[in-house]
């Protein structure tokens, strides 16, 4: 049993510049997740991976690694899916007595659909999985503008088609010539039925969903994230500190925000310790490491740095790590100066230095209230969530 994996669409709908197979879902791109889902299975043999003419080469190394030793090739689409499909077809060996076809946007595929697909279309000719439909479905009449109940549809006679859609050798011949032809189908199964060929239905399953929407993206994100047995997290938390002590002579800077007429905070760089308990939050949760590590205090070039092109520089590698800012809460602990009186100052300069806006900066100023030991420092708690 050979799959052809369909990627030989354009849609550019979900990602602007890029087709959205090419999209990363947690570590991997969607096109890797459904290829690396059917040759999982224990049911299947190879996988043909049809994808646009101009992502050849990069979509090669991607179906290598998420095929493996079951990659038989990688070929290109062309103008309608179904001459993508057709395109896939023909690289599967002949000896193939059963071939499934499966949409490149489903990554979520299990070995029990390809299996039941499988089993059925050897069985039948033509098989096809479908999700069950829950909810009462309506159908609607229209009329300028308004819209109403005009009947309701049993919904035991319905079925989401999902796929692999799967064809034994004979069915497949036939469908061939058709597929090539001007005759425009929708999907598979609906020219394995123009032919008269009957198409089983299978169980597929809720989960086996085709990403179309940014909604859609979103919901599969979230369910990696929950699962770990998917792959990568879609969200992390860190936690920075930092304390410094007050000294005299010392400009005095708190997350970028110069403060005139106070005493400054003592240090090799600046002495923004709001800074450097973000950089630390940040880097935290990214898994980058620490502001001592990338920016050393041993190290001249940071001699009075600015922290707040430090904490730009780490965030630039959280960026460039595949992560975004959530929310920044911040308790910075003082006698002075009065945090309320530049918290917005103080949001503003850190939401440019995180690419975000001020309203996912939280800063709360604490004052030490008589506890000896603080009097005479800052002292800064920072929480980062960092989402993808
Ligand atoms: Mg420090």
């Amino acid at each position: 049993m050979d799959v052809v994996v369909a990627a030989g669409g354009q849609g550019r709908r979900l990602g602007g510049a890029v087709a959205k197979q090419w999209l990363s879902l947690g570590d991997r791109t969607i096109f890797e997740r459904s290829v690396a889902a059917c040759a999982a299975s224990s049911r299947v043999r190879g996988v043909v991976a049809v994808v646009p003419a101009a992502d050849l080469e990069a979509a090669r190394v991607l179906a290598a690694a998420a095929a493996g030793s079951k990659l038989i090739a990688v070929v290109a689409g062309g103008e309608r899916r179904q001459d993508s499909v057709a395109a896939g077809l023909r690289a599967v060996p002949h000896d193939a007595h059963v071939v499934l076809v499966h949409d490149a946007a489903r990554p979520f595929v299990t070995d029990g659909i390809i299996g039941r697909v499988i089993d059925a279309a050897a069985h039948g000719g033509a098989a096809i999985a479908a999700a069950r439909v829950h909810d009462t479905v309506k159908h609607i009449a229209c009329e300028d503008g308004q819209r109403w109940i005009d009947g309701t549809i049993p919904r035991d006679e319905l079925a989401l088609a999902q796929t692999p859609q799967g064809f034994r050798r004979d069915v497949l011949d036939a469908m061939l010539p058709v597929m090539t032809s001007a005759v425009d189908v929708t999907d598979e199964a609906s020219l394995a039925e123009h032919l008269g060929h009957r198409v089983e239905v299978v169980d597929g399953h809720p989960d086996n969903v085709k990403i179309t929407t940014e909604d859609d993206l979103v919901r599969a994100r979230r369910a990696l994230g929950n699962d770990g047995a998917h792959g990568a997290a879609t969200m992390r938390i860190g936690l920075g500190y930092d304390s410094h002590r007050f000294a005299d002579g010392r400009r005095l800077v708190v997350g970028g925000v110069h403060v005139p007429d106070q005493a400054g905070l003592a240090g090799h760089s600046d002495g923004d310790a709001v800074c450097h308990a973000i950089t630390d939050a940040v880097l935290g949760a990214a898994g980058l490491g620490d502001v001592g590590g990338l920016f050393p205090d041993t190290d001249p070039a940071w001699k009075d740095a600015d922290s707040l092109a430090l904490l730009r520089d780490a965030f630039a590698r959280v960026r460039a790590a595949g992560w975004r800012l959530g929310n920044l809460d911040l308790v910075v602990i003082c006698h002075r100066p009065k945090i309320g009186r530049i918290a917005d100052a103080l949001r503003a300069s850190l939401a440019g230095a995180l690419d975000t806006t001020p309203d996912r900066i939280s800063v709360k100023g604490k004052t030490p209230e008589g506890t000896a030991a603080l009097e005479d420092a800052m002292i800064v708690h920072a929480v980062a969530l960092l989402e993808r």
